[in-house]
């Protein structure tokens, strides 16, 4: 009697783990766009039990995928890949068998709608890095020049900027708790050899929401990673990257600081893509997300045209 009660508790107990094994085997596609850099897509598991959830690479996915990805057909934080048996680990969502992939788009007219007017709550993370129990990176410039930078009144800020673009209709407003003031939060990740830069932004919101519980209720996250950590990914110098129709933007130290660095990564989490000049997408240099080296010559109150004529027509879809 007790050989058969241990026996069905070891089948149940199987049981429970192909069930809690079936629900990792979808994931929702993000098109991280890079600058500089070309776009990757990436995932999100969808993981009931995970708060925070990561940004993954895709591995074994079928030439379909990417095909359409080139094509422009994936729709970002809405299309969702459903892999059988597909696993997701802190960096992978990994596919067994490429011929049991199914790609699910909704139907595009309840796809990619976001709000670009009222108020938005932006949290950002202030992120400095550990090797053991030594501090080895910080942030270049102090907290309060980063309040100022990106929330400031009466300068040129992420906040005003913003304001003034959207003729007072879109507010980005500091994120105010028991926890954060001034929208600005400070946490520490470890030093990793093999991390990628989207790891470490992980780790970072991770870190934040141990003690905030789940930052996916703010509009935006804003993840400012100290100077001179190793990337797996990137040698040299790199700006910022976000993912499209997604809350994250992550900026590699003083990027944090330019405002036309974040206003261009915040308008990809508001589902604005780069304009388009022909078939060079940084061709047309008049809008905030357009161009690399805008960021540094480009007058900032003369690059709203795309935000403007977003609102005006309250539609978040690529302006061409
Ligand atoms: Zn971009």
């Amino acid at each position: 009697m007790m050989k058969l009660l241990v026996f069905l508790i070891l089948i149940f107990d199987q049981l429970l783990t192909v069930s809690c094994a079936k629900k990792l085997h979808e994931c929702t596609l993000f098109i991280q766009d890079y600058s500089p850099g070309d776009p990757e897509l990436v995932c999100e598991c969808n993981d009931p039990t995970k708060q925070n959830k990561r940004l993954v690479s895709i591995q074994g996915a079928p030439d379909k995928l990417w095909e359409m990805f080139d094509d422009g057909e994936i729709q970002s934080s809405v299309d969702v890949l459903i892999a059988k048996g597909a696993t997701c680990d802190d960096k992978t969502f990994i596919i067994p068998n490429e011929k049991k992939v199914t790609i699910y788009q909704p139907p595009p007219d309840t796809a990619g709608k976001l709000p670009t007017v009222g108020t938005r709550d932006v949290l950002v993370l202030r992120v400095s890095a550990r090797t053991g129990d030594r501090i080895t990176n910080t942030p270049t410039h102090s907290r309060d020049k980063l309040i100022n930078d990106i929330f400031g009144d009466g300068k040129v800020s992420l906040r005003n900027q913003f304001n003034l673009c959207s003729i007072g209709q879109l507010e980005m407003a500091p994120v105010e708790s028991s926890d954060v003031s001034d929208g600005v939060y400070d946490v520490t990740v470890d030093v990793v050899s093999d991390n990628k830069r989207m790891d470490y932004a992980n780790d970072a919101i991770a870190a934040a929401g141990a003690i905030l519980g789940s930052l996916e209720s703010y509009h935006h996250v804003m993840v400012c990673l100290p100077p001179d950590l190793s990337y797996s990914d990137v040698s040299g110098s790199w700006i910022a990257f976000a993912p499209v129709n997604g809350y994250k933007s992550i900026y590699n130290d003083e990027w944090c600081h330019y405002v036309s660095a974040s206003m261009h990564e915040i308008g990809h989490n508001l589902n604005l893509a780069h304009s388009m000049e022909g078939f060079d997408e940084y061709g047309d240099n008049s809008g905030m997300v357009c161009v690399q080296y805008a960021l540094y010559h480009i007058p900032i109150l003369s690059v709203c045209d795309q935000l403007k004529i977003h609102i005006a027509l309250s539609l978040s879809v690529a302006y061409v």
